[in-house]
Formats: structure tokens, C-alpha cells, sequence
């Protein structure tokens, strides 16, 4: 997620002040670990585990396990540590049937310094009318490389965004084993997202110019941990501004998209790769995410490891997201509407 953390530990600096943040921060890892001993979901989310089993806790393991470890090097936009992640992306898309959209997987940007590109593969719709719509379905796999200091450097971005990627490339495994999608779906992992939303600007601008027929746009970002207490699975960015909330509840046949208070006051709709989308096409662009500035402290920062993610809670993710996906790409019309 782009740049939150100042106004983000402005707010936390004022109202709670450092001891208390502190305090914030034991009593969370104290409710962490007392719910995976407990193997208990159910306090941390109302929900259901899926019993649409398609992603499981150990397919999402694997993926992060490589996205965030160190050897990557955190992921920085034109670095080393980021090529061996888009390889890894790239290998998984060719693997699961996804085919590349432009002459490769690969989407150059034209508005950053250092070589960094956008990874683009498509499943095609099945549907001769339909396939000419599309759905993206996208998260950033960069994240923001090292940061000063003498111990750990290497700021992993487990949550941010290991985990949307993650999370868009089991989505992706899903449909192309399948093909039940009617519209075309093109999947991105988009590049420095972290250096101002580049990958997808330079991305949705190139669509809109050649006359992309863009349904909607959802966007996956920082869902490695699960909301506390609420009776939904993630909150979408611009809720009120669309029914994609109504609309895809119905299609997933439960409450898994809900409303986050301080995503409207922190103006979240535009700090994630959907807004680029929005901008240009003004069609729903939306993000999903389950970080809530209460349940995760290590935004930015080193600690955002994959220790501290829930690994089950992503599947579920994944799993629930897959139902209301297939819907929207099937339904006879285009039903999410701003
Ligand atoms: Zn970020």
C-alpha cells in the first residue's frame, strides 16, 4: 500500500501516545497466539471456513514462503531481489494455463527510472460475445527493498503485498484449470506500486488507449491478516461508491466484503492500483484488504514477515473470493455498477 505511515503513526503518536502503542502491540501478539493455540477462527471471524476448498493453507505457504523471504531482498522496484520474484510469477502463470497478454508477461513502464514491469497473463473467456469484456484481477508484488539499520534490513512486505499477490495467483491457478470464466480475465501483478502507483498507471493508461472493454477492476492488498471482531471477511475501498459490496455478497452467498470506517477516513480508494483504473476508465476499480490499523504494526517496516501471517485466513480469502468471481465473470449482464 502506497504511503499510509505518516499520517497513519501521526494519528497513533497523538491520540495514544508511544507507551501505549507499545501496549497495543503485546496485547495483539498475546491474542495471536492464543487463538493458534487454540486452532480457533471463529473468534477472529464470525465466518465459516469455506467448504469450497480450493487453496489451502500449505499452496499459499508455498507462494509467500519465496515472495517474502530474504532472499528477495524486499522486493524493490528495478532491483535484483524483484526479478527473481517476477521469474517466479511468470513460471507459476505459464504452469497454470495463463497465456501472456502483450508479446509476453512482461509490461515495461515507461515512468520510472530503473527497468520494472508489470507481470500480465490472461485467461481468455469462453464465451465468443462475452470474452470481449474483461476483468483484472491485481495486487502489486513490489514492495520497498531495505531500510536503515545494523540487525534485520530487509523490509520482507509479507502483508504488503506478498499477500495480495499471493492471493490473486491462487485465483489465477483456479481459473486457469477451470476456464469457467464467459468474460476474459486479465490477471496483473503490477510494479512500483510503492513508488506512486506507477505499474498501474502506465497500465491503464496503455488499456484505455487501445480501447480496453474494462468491466471492473479488483485490486488485493495487505491480506495476510485477519480483521478482529468483524462480521466480514474484508472491506472493499469506495464502498459507497458502487454496489460491488451488494453485488458481491449476493454472488458469494454470504457477507464477505463489508464496510471499514477509517479506509474512507485514510482515503484508501487511492492508495492502492485500482485507482489508476478508476481514473481512467471510471468503471468499479475497488481494493479488498483486511489490514485495519489495529491488527497489523509493522506496516513499512521490518517486521512484516511471514510469521506474522495467517496463512489459513488467506485461503479463506482466496476461496471465498473465488465463487463471487466466477459470478461476475458469468453473469448474463454487467451487473457492478458505480
Ligand atoms: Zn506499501
Amino acid at each position: 500500500m502506497y504511503r499510509i505511515i505518516n499520517v497513519f503513526f501521526l494519528v497513533l503518536f497523538f491520540s495514544c501516545g508511544t507507551t501505549k502503542l507499545k501496549e497495543t502491540n503485546s496485547s495483539t501478539i498475546k491474542t495471536n497466539t492464543v487463538l493458534k493455540e487454540e486452532e480457533s477462527v471463529k473468534e477472529v471471524n464470525v465466518l465459516p471456513i469455506s467448504n469450497n476448498i480450493f487453496s489451502t493453507s500449505d499452496d499459499v505457504s508455498r507462494i509467500m514462503s519465496f515472495l517474502a523471504s530474504d532472499d528477495l531482498q524486499g522486493r524493490d522496484s528495478g532491483s535484483e531481489g524483484i526479478e527473481k520474484a517476477a521469474v517466479f510469477i511468470e513460471k507459476e502463470f505459464k504452469k497454470n494455463g495463463l497465456t501472456p497478454y502483450f508479446s509476453t508477461y512482461r509490461d515495461t513502464i515507461s515512468n520510472f527510472k530503473k527497468p520494472a514491469f508489470n507481470v500480465v497473463g490472461l485467461i481468455e473467456g469462453n464465451d465468443p460475445e462475452l470474452k470481449k469484456e474483461f476483468l483484472i484481477i491485481g495486487a502489486h508484488y513490489d514492495h520497498i527493498g531495505q531500510l536503515p539499520g545494523t540487525t534485520d534490513v530487509i523490509a520482507n512486505g509479507a502483508n504488503d503485498n506478498a499477500s495480495g499477490t499471493t492471493t490473486v495467483m491462487e485465483i489465477a491457478r483456479y481459473f486457469g484449470k477451470t476456464k469457467k470464466n464467459k468474460r476474459s480475465i486479465l490477471f496483473v501483478l503490477f510494479t512500483a506500486e510503492e513508488k506512486g502507483l506507477l505499474g498501474s498507471k502506465h497500465l491503464a493508461k496503455k488499456l484505455k488507449q487501445e480501447n480496453f472493454n474494462l468491466y471492473t477492476m479488483l485490486n488485493y492488498e495487505m491480506v495476510g491478516v485477519p480483521l478482529i471482531g468483524k462480521d466480514y471477511l474484508m472491506y472493499v475501498t469506495g464502498y459507497e461508491s458502487s454496489n460491488l459490496a451488494d453485488i458481491g455478497n449476493a454472488y458469494a452467498n454470504e457477507k464477505i466484503i463489508g464496510f471499514l470506517p477509517k479506509a474512507k477516513e485514510f482515503g484508501l480508494f487511492k492508495r492502492s492500483d485500482n485507482y489508476p483504473f478508476h481514473q481512467e476508465f471510471n468503471v468499479p476499480s475497488q481494493t479488498f484488504c483486511t489490514f485495519d490499523f489495529t491488527n497489523f504494526n509493522h506496516y513499512h517496516n521490518v517486521g512484516d514477515e511471514n510469521e506474522l501471517m495467517d496463512f489459513e485466513h488467506m485461503a479463506n480469502i482466496i476461496n471465498k473470493s473465488i465463487p463471487m468471481i466466477e459470478a461476475i465473470v458469468n453473469s448474463t449482464t454487467k451487473e457492478i455498477k458505480y
